[in-house]
C-alpha cells in the first residue's frame, strides 16, 4: 500500500483528507478515524474485541497533531488526549473503503 501522495487536515470540518491518486480523494472524519483506533488501548490485543466504546469518543473530536511514522503510518493527537495509535495506510485505505461502501481486492 504506498502512502497518500497529499495529505490535508481540516480543522474547521473536522476532515482529514487522503489523496490515494490523481483522481482518487478520501475526506475521513476525525471522529470515524478516531473511533477505528486499534491501539492496545482501544482494541484487545489478544482478541481483536475493541474495547473503546465507539459512542464516547466526543462528535466535535479535534485534531491537534499529525505526524509520519516512518513511511508507513500517521501517529494523531487528538484533542481527547490519545495519542497511541498508529494508522497504517492499509488501514486508512480500509476506513476510506468503508465511508465510500467499497470493498478493495
Ligand atoms: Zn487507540
Amino acid at each position: 500500500m504506498n502512502a497518500p501522495i497529499n495529505i490535508r487536515v481540516h480543522k474547521e470540518r473536522r476532515i482529514l483528507e487522503l489523496q490515494w491518486s490523481e483522481s482518487e480523494v478520501a475526506e475521513l472524519p476525525f471522529r470515524t478515524v478516531r473511533q477505528n483506533c486499534r491501539c492496545a488501548v482501544c482494541v484487545d490485543e489478544l482478541t481483536g474485541r475493541q474495547i473503546l466504546d465507539p459512542e464516547t469518543v466526543p462528535i466535535d473530536l479535534g485534531l491537534l497533531e499529525i505526524s509520519l511514522a516512518g513511511n508507513y503510518a500517521l501517529r494523531i493527537r487528538w484533542s481527547d488526549n490519545h495519542d497511541s495509535g498508529l494508522f497504517t495506510w492499509r488501514h486508512l485505505a480500509a476506513i476510506s473503503d468503508a465511508l465510500a461502501g467499497r470493498t478493495r481486492p
